[in-house]
């Protein structure tokens, strides 16, 4: 049997070394022709996306790229803690990790073609813009948050919208505290950091109407927070690109004829959480997939057992959105009250998020 994955980022790579795992042959198209490298912004995987990766024997290469972080903290802008948790989490550079995750899965003998961009599927043969064409049995749409496989599986999928944040991040010589991820909700835009093995990095999550302009004194929209977002951003010696978070209104059919999506591709997702839930479908189809008499069963098994949870993680994402949107008076009631709620419910209420096990060794059960 043979699979076809659209898409080389995260979920793409992972999805074919699962597949590899259970025998299946398989290639990788990615549009683009080389991996990201140092360019491009840092990613964290929660305990969940580890645990993923460690059923397929992913785990300690990608863990050796990046810098464990086992702390949470959230903070005020006016400098008042407002919670702390023990929080494993592995933060590293995108392009590192879609780079080592592509080096395994072509470890593992999948076939990683670049620089080739898919255009349509009929009937399982796929269209690319090269004028090449190939068939499989299964065709993975792993092609992010602007996928095409998202249209061809489900034509009346909605596009993706702006979610009211734009982003700008960087690397910075600024040292700070190591050991905990920061995140403070300052009075303008909400300001991430946390210090790793390639110095300190940095985003500035920024609510507006509308996106941009990236060209925004960046500095400017921390100055009067008690944080050290404006010396670290001072120090910033790499910038990472401007983006725009972006949603999906509503949620598209995952699987139609032997095609699938996973990642991005079916769900954006934002509360750090996109990357590892990538991951997680990627293992998940491949076991699906091992344990179904036929691929069309396969699939079914895949969207009834992910479905909940995603539904749950994109509810989870809109509150993290919503307090980072948050205007002045919701900002007070949330510093009032985020540390009592964080003491008390931070490890249980979350624990369904960061606990969860794809459990390869068990037959899937939808
Ligand atoms: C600023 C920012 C910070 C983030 N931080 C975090 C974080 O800390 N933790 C976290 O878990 N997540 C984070 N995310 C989200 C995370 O990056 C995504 O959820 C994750 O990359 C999704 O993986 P994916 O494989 O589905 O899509 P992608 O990683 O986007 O990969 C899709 C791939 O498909 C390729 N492609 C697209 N179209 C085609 C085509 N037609 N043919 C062939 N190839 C195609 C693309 O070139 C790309 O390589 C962040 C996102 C952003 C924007």
């Amino acid at each position: 049997m043979r699979a076809m994955v659209i898409g080389g980022g995260v979920a793409g790579p992972v999805a074919a070394l699962a597949l590899r795992r259970v025998g299946w042959d398989v290639t990788v198209y990615e549009a683009y022709a080389d991996p990201a490298g140092d360019v491009g912004s840092f990613v964290s995987l929660g305990a969940n996306g580890l645990r993923a990766l460690d059923a397929i024997g992913a785990a300690a290469a990608v863990t050796a790229r990046g810098t464990a972080i086992p702390l949470l903290r959230l903070w005020s802008g006016r400098g008042r803690l407002l919670g702390e948790t023990a929080r494993e989490r592995v933060t590293l550079m995108r392009g590192h990790l879609v780079e080592t995750l592509r080096d395994l899965a072509a470890g593992a003998g999948a076939e990683v073609v670049t620089g080739r961009r898919l255009i349509d599927v009929r009937g399982r043969s796929a269209v690319f813009d090269d004028g090449t064409r190939d068939r499989a049995d299964l065709v993975v749409g792993a092609d992010g948050i602007h996928s095409r496989m998202r249209t061809i599986v489900d034509p009346r999928a909605a596009t993706p919208v702006y979610a009211g944040l734009w982003t700008i991040g960087g690397r910075s010589t600024h040292p700070v505290e190591p050991g905990a991820f920061n995140l403070t909700f300052g009075a303008r835009a909400t300001f991430v950091h946390a210090a790793t093995a390639h110095g300190t990095l940095w985003t500035a999550q920024v609510p507006a109407g509308r996106p941009g302009p990236a060209a925004e004194d960046v500095a400017a929209l921390f100055a009067g927070d008690r944080s050290p977002a404006t010396r670290v951003i001072e120090r910033t010696e790499q910038w990472h690109p401007f983006t725009v978070m972006r949603r999906l209104p509503s949620t598209p059919a995952v699987h139609r004829d032997g095609m699938v999506l996973v990642g991005d591709a079916a769900h954006p997702i934002g509360a750090g959480q996109g990357a590892s839930l990538a991951i997680e479908d990627a293992v998940v189809l491949a076991k699906c997939v091992r344990d179904a008499a036929a691929v069309d069963q396969a699939l079914e098994a895949f969207a009834a057992l992910r479905a909940p949870r995603t539904a749950r993680m994109l509810r989870t994402a809109g509150a993290t959105v919503d307090a980072k949107v948050a205007g002045p008076l919701a900002a007070r009631v949330r510093d009032v009250m985020m540390p009592f709620f964080f003491r008390r419910f931070a490890a249980r209420g979350s624990a369904w998020m960061y606990d969860y096990d794809v459990d390869w060794t068990t037959p899937a059960q939808a």
